[in-house]
């Protein structure tokens, strides 16, 4: 398609918005509330949906009740206001060759200044009847020529509604692209080989589509085109990480099969056939002199941490460092704990704990100073922490492998610092997860990985049983948690979000800093509120106590060693219990407002008891016993986490399920991908083009595209 210049000058892509001569300022400076700077943020920023303006009729054959649109000329327009309603309404009447109708917009009296006598308009809307006939309320229109060649913009076919936030409406955001349609130049990325075998439309075509489709069939194609490039941004970043990867130099470190033989049986416990081939896939992997990068999934208490020291203690056996990453301090105080108990079998290893309040060496507490120093000379052999670990002062000996747990609580940015501690040798990478994700999106979101699964869950573990309570139901519920308080037993009581972000996606605000900060602290008050009930009302007998995200670091310690050690019966907690925290003498969970966490989640919170020798209870309470669904419902049935987590993925998609939205990907790009098949797609298209030019040589606009995308996945 030709490309046509406006006023003497081609607009590009990367040029900022206020190069678009419709927009000043104060525009611009909405328009970057929603995180649009430039022509190409703009011309991406994408409709939600359409209204179908398209049915086209005479005004006399207008029918009630049904959206559709006119032409005519204007021939009366008039403004009133209404006291004492503070209401204005502006009435047209709009005339052609088969009748006249009335168009009504209240509450905007400057439409009267722009709607001029005898100049020609379409209008597009829902027509309604009072007793005055038939009448237009507050349609959307334009002016239009008098020859009608004037494109549509507003009216008379498929318009884009975008969604709206920060008063940028979808009326300004039509005003503005459509225009630079014509004036922007849009070169495509992706080779024309690479389009014609996946049946792409040309980008040009695919932008213009998207914002002004002649059909929905149109749109969807359009969509297609632009998740693809989406995904096949991702597919070659990981694509160029992975031989970044294989290039690079690892300690080999040579399995020692008879020491392996010789501790394995001291552990306190029998390691499940899945824990002991994950090992040795572990271990293998590091007899390798490339970074191993291996992803062990296993669903909650199947014993991911005894992987992960088993290997670490062959590490420290062969003269080389191991580093732990875990996302919060209390459980990386707790890993610390867990894996200094099984080190008894490994009782050479030095460990080191390093979080943000504090460090200690095989348990006793030290300055944070003194374990840096440990650490550089080699005294410690396994350093366990939160980000603390990777910060600049911890200088590592040899650092050969890279543990981290709950993976996807990590972005990107973290993991990579994770693993660029040493210069000239990477270390092995061993991640960990419990939520699990499919093979195809795993390796199109973290690159060529190896997967360990543990299915089996560690013998001899309790049942746990999962109820439905509805209100009626709640003081049953209590009663269990009386009369497992009164054997010793305790109890947590998770509290959710008061509010989620709204439903509509229309009127849904970016996530931003404040209002996820307003979240959290109506988590924090719902739990506070939660915690004063049960103290003073339900449980006046028993020791209740409360732990939230918004507690300092030291304060959260002290309550969750409190109740370790038995001082309260109930715990009233927010969500930040939900990974890892391992209490085996807790018997009962009761989360409140259940319906608002996804399976995989809940999940999650149900792994945290069930952990000890006794049979456990886990309670699902609904914040209104109507919308229960058959959703909570399968929490009852199954427990296994793999099949919630799938039913999740078919439900929420891939960003609630893995929990990759903390990784920092790029809205459209999460989007991307819940579509299985573009994953693949992408991922051989991606294939393709590295394997002919590993560096994008030749293919510049998909090199600048990666750049990008790791500009955006490193300003964490
Ligand atoms: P997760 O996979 O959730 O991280 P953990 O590694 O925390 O699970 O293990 C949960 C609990 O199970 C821990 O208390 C651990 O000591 C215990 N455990 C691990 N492996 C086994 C096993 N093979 N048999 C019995 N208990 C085990
Ligand atoms: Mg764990």
């Amino acid at each position: 398609m030709p490309r046509i210049a406006m006023a003497n000058k081609t607009i590009e892509l990367d040029d900022p918005i206020i190069k678009v001569s419709r927009i000043g300022t104060k525009s611009a400076a909405r328009l970057a509330q929603l995180g649009i700077r430039t022509v190409r943020e703009l011309l991406w920023h994408l409709p939600s949906r359409y209204d179908d303006y398209r049915e086209i009729g005479p005004i006399a054959r207008i029918i009630p009740g049904q959206t559709q649109s006119v032409q005519g000329v204007v021939v009366s327009v008039a403004n009133r206001s209404i006291w004492p309603k503070r209401m204005s309404i502006t009435t047209a009447t709009i005339k052609d060759d088969t009748g006249a109708i009335r168009a009504v917009w209240f509450n905007r009296p400057y439409l009267a200044d722009t709607l001029e006598e005898g100049s020609r308009i379409s209008v597009s809307g829902k027509a309604v009847l009072d007793q005055r006939g038939l009448y237009f309320s507050n349609p959307s229109h334009e002016r239009v020529g008098n020859d009608n060649v004037a494109p549509l913009r507003h009216t008379g076919r498929l318009v884009p509604v975008y969604p709206e936030t920060y008063g940028v409406t979808s009326k300004f955001l039509r005003f503005l692209i459509h225009p630079l349609l014509e004036s922007v130049s849009i070169d495509d990325p992706l080779p024309s080989a690479i389009r014609r075998k996946f049946k792409l439309l040309e980008l040009r075509e695919a932008i213009q589509n998207v914002h002004y489709p002649s059909t929905q069939n149109e749109a969807e194609e359009a969509k297609r085109r632009l998740a693809f490039d989406e995904l096949i941004t991702l597919n070659l970043k990981t694509g160029i990480d992975r031989r970044a990867r294989t290039a690079q130099k690892s300690p080999a470190i040579a399995m020692d099969v008879s020491y392996m033989r010789a501790i394995v049986p001291n552990l306190p416990f029998t390691l499940t056939k899945d824990q002991r081939r994950a090992a040795a896939e572990v271990l293998r992997d590091m007899e390798r002199p490339q970074p191993m990068n291996r992803l062990l999934e296993g669903d909650v208490g199947s014993g991911k941490t005894a992987v992960a020291a088993l290997a670490a203690f062959h590490t420290a056996h062969s003269g080389w460092q191991s580093v732990f990453m875990v996302p919060t301090e209390i459980l990386a105080r707790q890993h610390e704990i867990s894996v200094r108990k099984l080190a008894t079998i490994a009782p050479e290893t030095t460990i080191a704990l390093l979080v943000g309040s504090g460090a200690s060496l095989n348990g006793v507490p030290c300055t944070k100073k003194t374990a840096y120093d440990a650490i550089s000379r080699g005294v410690v052999q396994i350093v366990i922490g939160t980000h603390a670990v990777i910060q600049e002062k911890v200088k590592f000996r040899n650092l050969a492998l890279a543990i981290v747990d709950e993976q996807h609580r990590f972005g990107v940015s973290q993991r990579a610092a994770l693993i660029r501690r040493n210069i000239d040798q990477a270390p092995h990478l061993l991640s960990m997860t419990a939520t699990p994700i499919p093979r195809t999106l795993a390796l199109t979101v973290f690159g060529d990985l190896d997967i360990s699964l543990l299915r089996e869950k560690p013998a001899g573990r309790p049942e746990v049983t999962t109820k439905v309570v509805l209100a009626h139901e709640r003081e049953q519920a209590y009663e269990i948690i009386r009369k497992e308080a009164r054997m010793g037993r305790q109890t947590f009581v998770i509290c959710p979000m008061i509010e989620r972000a709204p439903k509509d996606e229309n009127a849904k605000p970016k996530v931003g800093r404040a209002l996820q900060t307003q979240l959290m602290w109506a988590e924090v008050r719902a739990a506070q509120e939660e915690h004063e009930r049960l103290t003073k009302t339900v449980f006046p007998d028993l020791k209740v106590s409360l732990v939230h995200g918004r507690l300092k670091p030291a304060e959260k310690d002290r309550v969750m060693n409190a109740f370790r050690a038995g001082l309260s019966d109930v715990l009233v907690a927010t969500s930040v219990v939900e990974v890892g925290v391992d209490i085996p003498n807790a018997t009962v969970m009761l989360i409140e407002g259940a319906e608002r966490f996804g399976l995989a989640q809940l999940h999650q919170f149900r792994g945290r008891i069930g952990r000890g020798e006794h049979p456990a209870h886990c309670f699902l309470s609904p914040t209104d016993s109507g919308i229960v669904g058959r959703r909570l419902r399968v929490m009852e049935k199954t427990n296994d986490g793999f099949k919630l987590a799938e039913q999740d993925l078919k439900i929420r998609g891939p960003g609630e399920i893995s929990g990759l939205k903390q990784s920092g990907f790029p809205d459209a790009t999460m989007r991307a991908l819940t579509d299985q098949e573009l994953v693949r797609d992408t991922r051989m298209a991606a294939d393709l083009i590295l394997s002919a030019d590993p560096k994008l040589e030749k293919v510049p606009l998909l090199k600048e595209a990666v750049t990008r995308l790791t500009a955006i996945l490193h300003r964490e």
